[in-house]
């Protein structure tokens, strides 16, 4: 969760934590600020298929539940791991699926594939609506005041005033509320 891509024109003063700036004909540019720098960018020749083996970007608006609900379907194990495969959904992290799946009002140790197709649909919502929010805002550790359910383990539940509760799923933490994600 770290780098963002800033736009700009070629030869005005590089913003602080400029990491890398790619410089169009047109003039733009855009300049890769990474804090942190724990981005990574990797650069590949024209028309080459990486063969990468991600899933759909998490992002994609053409990525459908009922694409989501399938690859969930012939998984084994908890829905909150599966969230974090890339082969599965490319670009959903920790955060973001725990945010997302407080939201969809999903208990993150339910089984990825016994999620019935409407929860599925709240889920994709929930995913999207999780990312639209993320988009556009630099996000470091201070807006974390913002999240909904990540990191906020013993803190009141924004929805109904329960702590939140943290667990360890496949080495990750996992935040949830056991009242309004009890199922
Ligand atoms: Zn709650």
């Amino acid at each position: 969760m770290n780098g963002e891509w800033e736009g700009g024109r070629v030869g005005a003063p590089l913003p602080r934590f400029a990491r890398a700036e790619l410089d169009f004909t047109d003039g733009t540019r855009l300049v890769l600020v990474d804090s942190r720098a724990l981005a990574t960018l990797d650069v590949h020749p024209a028309g080459v298929d990486l063969a990468l083996g991600l899933g759909p970007d998490a992002a994609d608006p053409a990525w459908t539940a009922e694409q989501l609900g399938e690859a969930l379907a012939s998984r084994r194990g908890p829905i909150k791991p599966a969230l974090l495969d890339q082969k599965l959904v490319a670009g959903l992290g920790n955060i973001y699926a725990a945010e997302s799946l407080w939201r969809a009002r999903i208990d993150p140790r339910l089984s990825a594939r016994e999620l019935v197709p409407s929860r599925v649909k709240k889920l994709r919502q929930a995913i999207a609506r999780v990312l639209d929010r993320a988009t556009g805002s630099r996000y470091t550790d201070d807006d974390r005041v913002k999240l909904d359910v990540y990191d906020r383990e013993g803190k009141p539940c924004r929805r109904c005033r329960t702590p939140i509760e943290r667990i360890v799923q496949a080495g990750r933490s996992t935040y949830f509320c056991p009242v309004c994600q009890a199922d």
